[in-house]
Formats: structure tokens, C-alpha cells, sequence
């Protein structure tokens, strides 16, 4: 190995600059650092709209990287077989990647680890996906935690690293490899028309993620806790897709949280356990895979939840079209904005697992495709969660009234009227948008009359309580 050979930097859910601990390391070296990503199984694999929403992502991030006299080289392919011939053609003679933890990723990153060292490439590995490695948090009997009040408990006073700066200068090697071309990926066809309307409504790249996160700081944390619940209102932080991107790093929400916790800010505690939420769920995914695709409480698998997806009223769920306004309405805010405020989330994941005695894979597998902040660990976990299959999950005789929901959190009805066309005489171009966005074959218009329920509020009720006291008895 020479100090001049150049670091290969695998990037895969870390598109930014700053508190990105692998690609500080590798520029503090001294080396020539070659940024790659690899179009790889995994990829080809993700759902429509995480998968337009990368591609978005990756070419945000090598215009970054070019303003840095850098560049992302674009390869297809097993990684193994990629970063080995990168390798050959540039004299590179380490690979440093940021850690995944999905089970497939892990075996993924497993196998190429030993693939490269027996090849005489280094490997390393960095943390930054997460604020905390989940072998790290253990319970006082060393194992890991399955409620998340404990959890929050044991990691509020941890020390976090604080986030990296953004390196000054990444050095170029004498020469650059030849790179395939993102257009040629077509990473947004399976959207077909649906990406021209996300793309009004998706921010993307690390710039955006920064600005928008300081702007909630300032202006939305304060009112965070009362206003979180409200799906009218812009209360949230919207990080959950930048996060799903890597386009920031969970170190730099937790210490700009921090800051303001310590300054006395009303809102930010409640905002780092929302961010604790997220690293509950990695802890869950990594110590107990099962939760990603089977019941996390087993004694659920012999619960009479129907798999069929072709039932009608499964369709109207997917098309916002159950005659329950504040569940369709979010079913709409899906198609047009790639993201569901999370109260709606859990409206919909409940009617879907109660009032329709559906499974939530079937719920899972729909988010998986259209969700933009897309993440294995937390849709797998909000699913189970209200499901009442997951672990601290919410009981199951808990089911959410939709129409009490509405009149809590949106009194107005102002998420209603942005999301609903039908029965307004001029509806707002988000409720139009809508109609753009969904596959043609529905054939829906917003003249169409609006439906009537798939099913009544209280007979789902019953039909679902009468299911779980017969699984109970
Ligand atoms: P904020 O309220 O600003 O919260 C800040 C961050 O905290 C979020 O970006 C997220 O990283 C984390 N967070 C907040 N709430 C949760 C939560 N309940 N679980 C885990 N992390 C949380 N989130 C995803 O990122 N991807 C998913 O695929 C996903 N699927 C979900 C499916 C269901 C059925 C449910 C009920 C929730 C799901 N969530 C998912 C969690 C939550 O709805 C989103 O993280 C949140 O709506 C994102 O908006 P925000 O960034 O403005 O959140």
C-alpha cells in the first residue's frame, strides 16, 4: 500500500457532507478519495417511490460533489465485483462505507467485507446512520430492549459525537474512472406519471435538508409538541426523507435538539424522543429481524386477517376512496407528496388492520412502494405497532374512530379540503394533483361523487373486536 493510493468511498444511504464520519475519515488521510456508488440488487429492489426519490438524491449529491472538484462514479452490479474492478482500475487500495443494518445490507456488507480483505483491499466500516450502534444500548441483563420508555430512558444522557464538519477540499485522483450515466439508470420510470408530481412536492439534497431543519428550529420547534398531532398544520420537521437518504445525519438533528433543550426550548424534548423513535426501531430491526416481515408477537399468526389483496375494499383504501374522509384524505396526501403525516399514518394503518381486517403486510408492502422516507425499521415497527402484533404495541381492542380523530385534529377541516376534490366547487390544485398522480387505469375524476363507507365506523368496530375476542378465548 503506498499513502498515495486512493480510498474507494461505497456510498449508499449517506448523500451529504457534513457529520458523514466515513468520508471525513477518508479525506483526513491525505488520499485521493473516489466516490462510487453501486446500482445493486438492493436497489433495483426498492419501491417506486424511494427508488425515484434516491435517484433524485444521487444527482443532487454529485452536483455536490462536483463544486468540491469531486465526482460520484455510478456502477452496476454485485458490490463485490464492482468496488474489486474499481479497485484494479484506479489503484485503490481501502474501501470505506457508512454502516446499514437490514438484515440484507448487513449480509451484503458481510460478504464483501471478507471478499475485499481476501482480494488485499482494507474494508472499514463507520457509524452515522444511527446515533447509537444498536449492539451498544443493552438492558441491565445485557440484553436488548423491547419497550421504548426504557429505552428512551437509557439513551437520553448519552454522549453523542457531535456531527463532522463537512470536509474543506476532497482530493481527486490523477485520473477518474469511467462512470455509467444516472439518466441510463431511469431510476423514477416505475413512477411513470406520478414522478412529475412528486417532484413539485419533494425537496431533495443536503442543502434543503440543512435549510429546512434550521428553519424549524427556529421558527416550528417551540410549538413542536402541540402543534405535531395537527396534519394541517406545516408542524413537523420533515426530515424523515433526507434521513432515508442520508442527505443529513441523526447527530446533527440530535445536537441541534439539544442546543435547544439546554436554551430551555418547549418543544425540543419531545422531538428528541421522536428521533429516539426512529433508533428504537433499528434497535428492534437489528436484534429481532423477524419484525421486518412476520409478526413480532407470534400468537398474532393465527389471527383471521384477510391476505387478499384483491378485495374491493382493500382497492378503496389504496385509492382513498372508503368514504372515511380523514383516511382517504391521506391515502391522497401518499400519491401526491410521497409522505403521510404520521397521526394519518396511524388513522389508516388502523382502519386498514381493524375496521378492514386486512393485514398489515399488505399495508407495509403499499408504504414500501410509495413512501419517499421509506425505512424498513419504522414502517415495519409503525405497522406492528398498530397493529397490536409488534412489541409496545398499541392493544389491539385500541382502535382508532377515524371521525373522532378528525374532529380532535382537524376541527376545521382543513387537511380534508386540501386533500378531497369531490363536492368542492373549486378544489385546491393539491386535491387536483391527486388525479395526475394516480394510475390511469383507476379511472377516477374529482366529478366523480364521493363515496359512501366501505364499510360503517361501528360494524368495522364490532367485526374487529369480535376477531380478537376469539383469538383471545
Ligand atoms: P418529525 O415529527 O419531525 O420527527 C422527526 C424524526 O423523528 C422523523 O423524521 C423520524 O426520523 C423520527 N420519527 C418521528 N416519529 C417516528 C415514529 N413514529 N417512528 C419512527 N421514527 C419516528 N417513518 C419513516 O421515516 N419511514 C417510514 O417508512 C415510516 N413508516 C411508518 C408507517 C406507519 C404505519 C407509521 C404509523 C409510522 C411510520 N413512520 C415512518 C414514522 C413517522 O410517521 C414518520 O417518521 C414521520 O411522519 C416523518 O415526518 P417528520 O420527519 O416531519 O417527523
Amino acid at each position: 500500500m503506498t499513502s498515495a493510493s486512493p480510498i474507494l468511498l461505497w456510498l449508499r444511504r449517506d448523500l451529504r457532507l457534513h457529520d458523514a464520519p466515513a468520508l471525513a475519515d477518508a479525506c483526513a488521510s491525505g488520499r485521493p478519495v473516489i466516490p462510487v456508488f453501486i446500482r445493486d440488487a438492493l436497489t433495483d429492489g426498492l419501491g417506486a417511490a424511494p427508488k425515484w426519490r434516491l435517484g433524485r438524491g444521487l444527482e443532487v449529491f454529485s452536483h455536490l460533489l462536483e463544486a468540491k472538484d469531486s465526482r460520484l462514479i455510478l456502477r452496476s452490479g454485485p458490490p463485490q465485483e464492482a468496488l474489486q474492478a474499481l479497485a484494479e482500475e484506479t489503484g485503490a487500495t481501502d474501501v470505506y462505507w457508512t454502516r446499514a443494518y437490514d438484515p440484507a445490507s448487513v449480509e451484503r456488507d458481510t460478504g464483501v467485507k471478507a471478499g475485499l480483505k481476501d482480494a488485499g483491499i482494507g474494508a472499514r466500516s463507520f457509524a452515522g446512520a444511527l446515533l447509537f450502534e444498536p449492539w451498544e444500548v443493552q438492558t441491565k441483563d445485557g440484553g436488548p430492549y423491547r419497550v421504548y420508555s426504557p429505552f428512551w430512558k437509557a439513551v437520553k444522557g448519552r454522549e453523542v459525537a457531535p456531527p463532522c464538519a463537512a470536509p474543506k477540499r476532497i482530493a481527486a485522483p490523477k485520473a477518474w474512472p469511467e462512470s455509467e450515466r444516472l439518466t441510463d439508470w431511469a431510476m423514477g420510470a416505475e413512477m411513470r406519471r406520478g414522478a412529475a408530481v412528486l417532484a413539485r412536492h419533494v425537496e431533495v439534497g443536503e442543502a434543503a435538508a440543512r435549510g429546512r431543519f434550521e428553519r424549524f428550529l427556529d421558527e416550528r420547534l417551540e410549538s413542536y409538541k402541540a402543534d405535531r398531532d395537527a396534519p394541517a398544520a406545516d408542524g413537523t420537521s420533515g426530515m424523515s426523507a433526507f434521513l432515508a437518504t442520508g442527505e443529513i445525519g441523526p447527530r446533527t438533528l440530535w445536537h441541534g435538539a439539544m442546543r435547544a433543550w439546554h436554551e430551555g426550548n418547549a418543544g425540543a424534548e419531545t422531538y428528541l424522543k421522536e428521533l429516539v423513535w426512529r433508533e428504537f426501531a433499528w434497535h428492534l430491526a437489528w436484534h429481532t429481524p423477524r419484525i421486518l416481515d412476520r409478526n413480532w408477537r407470534e400468537e398474532w399468526d393465527a389471527f383471521s386477517w384477510s391476505e387478499d389483496e384483491d378485495r374491493p375494499e382493500v382497492l378503496a383504501w389504496k385509492q382513498g376512496r372508503t368514504g372515511i374522509p380523514l383516511v382517504d384524505a391521506g391515502m391522497r396526501e401518499l400519491q401526491v407528496t410521497g409522505t403521510m403525516h404520521n397521526r394519518v399514518r396511524m388513522i389508516v394503518a388502523s382502519y386498514l388492520t381493524k375496521h378492514l381486517m386486512t393485514h398489515w403486510r399488505i399495508g407495509q408492502r403499499w408504504f414500501e412502494e410509495h413512501l419517499v422516507d421509506w425505512d424498513p425499521a419504522s414502517n415495519a415497527m409503525g405497522w406492528q405497532w398498530v397493529a397490536g402484533s409488534g412489541p409496545d404495541a398499541a392493544p389491539y381492542f385500541r382502535i382508532f374512530n377515524p371521525e373522532t380523530q378528525r374532529e380532535k385534529f382537524d376541527p376545521k377541516e382543513r387537511y380534508l379540503h386540501r386533500w378531497i376534490a369531490e363536492g368542492q366547487g373549486s378544489p385546491p390544485e393539491t386535491a387536483l394533483a391527486y388525479y395526475e398522480a394516480i394510475p390511469k387505469g383507476w379511472n377516477l375524476s374529482p366529478g366523480d361523487a364521493y363515496p359512501e363507507p366501505v364499510v360503517s365506523l361501528p360494524d368495522g368496530r364490532a367485526r374487529a373486536l369480535a376477531a380478537y375476542e376469539e383469538r383471545r378465548s
